[in-house]
């Protein structure tokens, strides 16, 4: 490890893992510092503001509503968002009387390109088993609370396929623009454990 550049300043086993690897994979041509950059600079893109752009767009126009659930990878690419390298992305609609709440019972497998870092609690073992055990009182935890109607369904999340949900428009906010629309839409509304309100 003493050979790796600035190996006197790591701190933790995972960044000098990450160092040597990064090392080993440029010293062996499979990608390029530049690669590394561009990827990172992608990631960095990625947050709730991206997928609220998208909601409020949802929201406001049924052909772009229509494109996201069908196809969210191609969506989020039309509102500029880069989803290359990203595994495909589908969106769950609620409605009054269905909600979606998603999860990854395996890791944390998330739709970063347009809702940015997981969020810790959704990586953790609490979440990751209670969200399927019990999804109403996990949702309950952060005072979301629904008519007793409303069916819960609870979505995996996996290396293969990303969910995001579009939740629904709330009352009172007719008139509203896109702007305006896409500063209410908060991650949790995203996942399901929240919905937005004015
Ligand atoms: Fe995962």
């Amino acid at each position: 490890m003493s050979a790796l550049p600035y190996a006197d300043l790591l701190e933790t086993d995972g960044e000098k893992l990450l160092v040597a690897l990064r090392a080993a994979l440029e010293a062996k041509g499979i990608v390029t510092p530049q690669e590394v950059a561009e990827r990172i600079r992608i990631t960095d893109q990625g947050s709730p503001a991206q997928g609220a752009r998208m909601v409020a767009r949802a929201w406001t126009d049924p052909e772009y509503r229509a494109l996201m659930l069908k196809d969210g990878t191609a969506a989020a690419e039309a509102l500029g968002i880069v989803m290359r390298g990203a595994p495909p992305l589908g969106v769950l609609e609620n409605t009054a009387d269905l909600h979606h709440l998603v999860v990854c019972t395996l890791c944390s497998c998330y739709p970063r390109a347009v809702l940015g870092y997981p969020p810790f609690w959704f990586k953790s073992a609490a979440y990751r088993a209670r969200a399927v055990r019990d999804p109403r009182g996990v949702i309950g935890e952060w005072g979301t609370v629904l008519p007793e109607h409303t069916r819960i369904v609870v979505v995996d999340s996996t290396a293969d396929y990303r969910w995001m949900v579009l939740p629904v428009r709330p009352a009172g906010t007719e008139g509203w623009s896109e702007e305006q629309l896409a500063a209410i839409v908060r991650e949790g509304d995203m996942i399901g454990v929240t919905v937005p309100g004015v």
